[in-house]
């Protein structure tokens, strides 16, 4: 991308209701702009970012076997009164009524709906176990919608569902999404930690929330400061073993962690005084096992090995894939700005043409521009290089290379890396090997 001909609004008033610095970084390096309270539209640098958030999401989603379908945001009422959530989910639900007069409602969830799509076509034990999941835009009508996209009205959501004929097998398809969660954010650059969750609406006994821990972040959570140190391998465990399942949940599961609904002071008197640790975390992702409440109440039944009817027991699993930018920026920024990880960075690199009209300067830079085959920014304004220097920071890019006439006369680019800033002048060959 030129910036000359880019669509990159920068800001450098920030609205006053922006209190949380991803909030402001967003706005400020003009990823997102809000068209209504909790409702933003995504403009070209957020949803660069936003695709990789998602496509990461998915690659997870897929090595743990679940399917990827896509389910309507706009969903009929009488789903729900069949589960009787319609009356119970309250004012978060956004209630439509069509020119016909029937009731309809943008979903703020799915398992009314994909529990009807699976009932149709499960027949018998054969057709178990599976697990298919969505990544779609979401509707609920927060009190406080704020933080920007953290607490967003519409958001993207990626929920999966889990159908199981037993406990067992409902218990392991659980401990799978766990591993693949850990693996999701992990590959994000951050650390999250599972903790036992308070079930809420969804309803059911098990319940894991996966949270990270930042001051500005609206779950107050209880836990082990080994947390903290703890080395996340997660790469040795097979999906396909379900002892390496149980071992690596009971593994993460071990040290204590839990959210204020779940915290339970006799087991926090077990942990040590000094690794008790108090604190604040966003909540990145949830996963629910609840056994058959919707497969009876919606009326899934599969015929069991026995020829019985058996209601399968599900689970379901959310990350929140527009809130994930919030967290990472949480986690991830300095003064000047943002600082992605590698893997959800919009480009990997900001080309910075101090000189633009030098002809050796123009002709490095188009260069290493057409080498980095459209995974760089180049910033080919006609404008100082101070400029430059603060929107590429701003923006948070992983590499920055600096190219001006002195360098260019020798084929030398200096190359600053965003997150420690350290800088070192080396060939185009050079470069292209660092940031690829
Ligand atoms: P919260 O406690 O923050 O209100 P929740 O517990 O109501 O979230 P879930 O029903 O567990 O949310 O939904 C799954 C995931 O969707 C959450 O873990 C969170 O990451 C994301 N999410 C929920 N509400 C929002 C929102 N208003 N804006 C952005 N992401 C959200
Ligand atoms: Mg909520
Ligand atoms: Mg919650
Ligand atoms: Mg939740």
């Amino acid at each position: 991308m030129r910036l000359s001909r880019a669509f990159l609004p920068t800001l450098k008033e920030i609205p006053a209701e922006a209190a949380i610095a991803s909030h402001k970084l967003m706005l400020r390096a003009g990823m997102i702009r809000q068209t209504s309270a909790g409702i933003y539209a995504w403009l070209p640098l957020g949803l660069r970012v936003l695709k990789k958030v998602e496509q990461i999401v998915r690659e997870e989603q897929d090595a743990a076997g679940a399917q990827e379908i896509l389910m309507p945001t706009i969903q009929s009422a009488d789903l729900w009164r069949q589960s009787g959530r319609y009356d119970d989910y309250g004012k978060e639900m956004l209630r439509i009524r069509d020119r016909h007069d029937r009731d309809m409602l943008f979903g703020p969830t799915n398992e009314e709906m994909v529990t009807d799509i699976f009932k149709t076509y499960a027949k018998s034990y054969r057709d178990l176990p599976r697990n298919l999941y969505h990544i779609q835009w979401k509707f609920r009508d927060e009190v406080r919608p704020r933080f920007g996209v953290m607490r967003g009205r519409e958001f993207l959501m990626k929920d999966g569902y889990s159908f199981d004929l037993d406990v067992e097998g409902g218990t392991r398809s659980y401990r799978a999404m766990m591993l693949a969660y850990m693996r999701t954010f992990q590959r994000m650059g951050l650390r999250a930690v599972p903790m036992r969750a308070d079930t809420g609406p969804i309803g059911g006994n098990l319940s894991h929330e996966f949270i990270i821990l930042a001051p500005t972040g609206e779950s107050t959570v209880f836990y082990d400061a080994a947390f903290e140190e703890m080395a996340l391998s997660n790469a040795d465990y097979s999906y396909e073993k379900p002892e390496d399942l149980e071992k690596f949940f009971n593994q993460i599961t071990s040290l204590y962690a839990a959210t204020d609904e779940m915290h339970d002071e006799a087991a926090w008197a077990q942990v040590p005084a000094d690794r008790q640790r108090e604190g604040k975390g966003i909540e990145v992702g949830h996963i629910f096992f609840f056994g058959e409440k919707y497969s009876k109440s919606m009326g899934l039944t599969v015929a069991g090995p026995d020829g019985q009817p058996v209601n399968p027991q599900m689970g379901s699993y959310g990350i929140g894939v527009s809130r994930l930018l919030g967290a990472i920026i949480e986690a991830s920024h300095d003064e000047a700005g943002i600082i992605w990880p590698d893997a959800v960075a919009p480009f990997r690199c900001a080309i910075l043409n101090l000189k633009p009209g030098d002809l050796a300067t123009d002709a490095l830079c188009e260069k290493l521009y057409a080498s980095l085959q459209g995974d760089a920014v180049y910033d080919d304004r006609p404008e100082r290089a101070g400029v430059k220097f603060n929107d590429a920071d701003l923006a948070g890019y992983p590499w920055q290379a600096i190219i001006g006439p002195r360098g260019a006369a020798n084929e030398k680019i200096e190359l600053k890396r965003r997150a420690t800033g350290e800088r070192a002048e080396v060939s185009l060959e050079e470069a292209l090997h660092r940031i690829l």
